[in-house]
């Protein structure tokens, strides 16, 4: 089903789908590089939002590990370019589809089309999402229905497939702020935006979806402030726009392409009065990633919220003096007022996570800031041309 090569970078246009039955509506291409075999080639996995910042980064964990993942991506936030790269870097094949997670008739039909072909789905990773708080506040309704309809199509189609086990991205947004850190899972919900509410709706409807089936796995990941980029340089974190998080901004101040960072606030209750967060370099998570997925195989657990971070708390002024350390360019910064909603301080206990999936965070600070800025001094319009 190969078609002919696409690009000089050897990459094919492959329909996916039997040519006799087409490909079901949505279903624009797949395509495929270098094949080589799986030793997991006995089932798939599907991995939604697989062409994002995290997304990308677990594609070449699991490719490493011997997964074969199943891309389905709307492109809303990201680009076909970083799936050519993660193929490149894995030097193995992916296959890619664009779509929306809303579409259950696509998703039925990748589901069908899998177990046609001999290499079944058994679980799904689903990134899928929109993430922008500011943007959540302005249009809740999109927010609410790609995240969380979005994930009750995705959960249908599941279920119509009797495929049981699901790694879902949440967040640390889903916490209620409070003094009491660092936060364990059993911390009390209380998200303060529309973004952590589409978070938060959606564990429970997995909580519920996991109870009702003695079959059904969810591995909650409720991530912290994931940061820095793959250490080849060639993936890592595009934001579309001004960036809305800390980090980018840092990196594209660094490129010149912003005069100063603004930072928010200079007043709260933290050493040095700037906000407090727990950053995890994005390699750390990726491979928290594959170790969810084998979680599920062993646990008979439904339901596990599963936070990931390093522990640690840095400031905002850390993480600068971090970087200019690090990657000796300065950093023109000025303190502005406080960002609505932001909180003084939030930082993970990851005690579960190193209990049940053995994983822990090992890449450091200075990890984190070598390897951002590797990336973005390499790609200064990011997959851009
Ligand atoms: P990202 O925007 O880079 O990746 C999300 C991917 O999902 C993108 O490729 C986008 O095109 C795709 N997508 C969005 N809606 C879709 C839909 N309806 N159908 C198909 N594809 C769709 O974001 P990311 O930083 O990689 O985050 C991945 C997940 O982790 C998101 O769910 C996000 O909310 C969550 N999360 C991220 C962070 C963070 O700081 N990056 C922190 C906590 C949680
Ligand atoms: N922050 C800042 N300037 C920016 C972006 C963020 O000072 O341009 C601060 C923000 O107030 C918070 C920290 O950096 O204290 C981390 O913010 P980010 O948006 O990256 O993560 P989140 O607040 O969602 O945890």
């Amino acid at each position: 089903m190969l078609g002919a090569p696409s690009d000089s970078r050897g990459c094919f246009f492959v329909l996916p789908f039997p040519k006799c039955a087409g490909p079901p509506p949505g279903i624009r291409f797949a395509y495929a590089a270098m094949n080589r075999p799986y030793p997991r080639a006995s089932s798939s996995l599907l991995v939604t939002g697989g062409a994002g910042y995290i997304g990308s980064h677990t594609l070449v964990e699991l490719l490493a590990a011997g997964y074969r993942p199943i891309v389905l991506d709307n492109f809303s936030n990201s680009s076909s370019e970083t799936l050519r790269r993660v193929e490149a870097l894995a030097g193995k094949t992916l296959t890619a589809i664009e779509g929306d997670i809303g579409d259950g008739e696509l998703l039925r039909g990748i589901f069908a089309e899998q177990a046609r072909q001999g290499r079944p789905i058994s679980g799904v990773i689903h990134f899928a999402g929109l993430k922008a708080v500011g943007e959540s506040v302005e249009q809740p309704l999109r927010y609410y229905r790609n995240n969380v309809s979005g994930t009750l199509v995705l959960l249908a189609a599941m279920d119509a497939a009797d495929v049981r086990h699901i790694v879902f991205s949440s967040s640390a947004t889903v916490y209620r702020a409070s003094a009491a850190l660092p936060y364990t899972e059993d911390h009390t919900l209380g998200p303060a935006n529309p973004y952590g509410r589409t978070k938060a709706m959606v564990e429970q409807i997995l909580r519920d979806w996991s109870a009702c089936d003695r079959g059904r796995r969810v591995a909650c990941l409720r991530y912290f402030n994931p940061i820095g980029a793959h250490p080849s340089g060639r993936i890592g974190e595009a934001p579309q726009g001004v960036p809305n998080n800390l980090f980018p901004y840092i990196t594209q101040v660094a490129l010149g392409a912003r005069p100063r960072l603004h930072i928010f606030g200079n007043d709260y209750p933290t050493p040095d009065g700037t906000g407090v967060r727990d950053y995890v370099h994005v390699v750390d998570l990726a491979r928290a990633h594959v170790k969810a997925v084998e979680y599920l195989e062993q646990v008979t657990e439904g339901f596990t919220p599963i936070n990931l971070g390093t522990g640690r708390g840095t400031s905002v002024l850390e993480l600068v003096q971090m970087f200019e350390r690090v990657t000796g360019v300065s950093i023109p910064r000025e303190i502005q007022a406080r960002r609505p909603g932001d909180i003084a301080e939030a930082y993970a206990d990851p005690a579960r996570a190193t209990a049940l999936l053995r994983w822990r965070a090992t890449r450091t600070l200075e990890d984190m800031c070598a390897d951002g800025w590797r990336w973005q001094s390499r790609n200064p319009k990011g997959y851009g041309p």
